[in-house]
């Protein structure tokens, strides 16, 4: 929540340390632990006001090859406008409407978003910083599926083989 009634016309600054305790007020946050580093600048004219977020931050999440936990960097920004009107409308993404009761401006969710929001949908570590061992055994594994799929082509020729077989009986007996 940050405090503009106070502010003078002009760009301030505003820094938050957020960490994992942020999250639990989210029930089902994706994201649940870390450290993020936000800085918002509200910039107040005498009309209306701009507000920007700028988040870096380090989270830890599970490699989706390996499985092993890994730590991932993140960042994001978010800038929207802040109108003044008869009654408070922040529904919309770009501009927020602000009736004349309202004294802060909750980045709380912004900033919540921002962070869901710069977690890749893929999530694997760089080339060679996988689990090595858990590696080894999920290429073990893929390469005795292989054999099973070629043990069960084969079996399937044989059968083909024999039915083949059949119909020469068949017609031998025919003739
Ligand atoms: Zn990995």
């Amino acid at each position: 929540m940050i405090p503009f009634i106070g502010l003078k016309l002009g760009v301030h600054h505003f820094d938050f340390q957020i960490e994992d305790t942020f999250f639990q007020d989210f029930e089902f946050s994706e994201v649940t632990a870390g450290d993020f580093q936000v800085q918002v600048q509200v910039e107040k004219k005498s009309t209306m006001m701009e507000v920007s977020i700028q988040m870096t931050g380090v989270t830890p999440i599970i490699c989706d090859k390996c499985g092993d936990e890994m730590k991932l960097e993140v960042e994001g920004n978010d800038h929207w406008v802040i109108k003044w009107g008869e009654q408070t409308e922040d529904e919309e993404d770009e501009v927020w409407i602000f009736g004349p009761k309202e004294h802060f401006i909750d980045v709380k969710h912004r900033i919540y978003e921002l962070i869901q929001l710069s977690i890749p949908a893929k999530r694997v570590h760089d080339e060679g910083e996988c689990n090595q061992e858990v590696i080894a055994k999920l290429n073990q594994l893929s390469t005795s599926e292989d054999a099973d799929t070629q043990w069960i082509s084969l079996k399937n020729m044989e059968l083909e083989n024999n039915t083949d077989l059949l119909l020469d009986d068949d017609s031998d007996e025919e003739e």
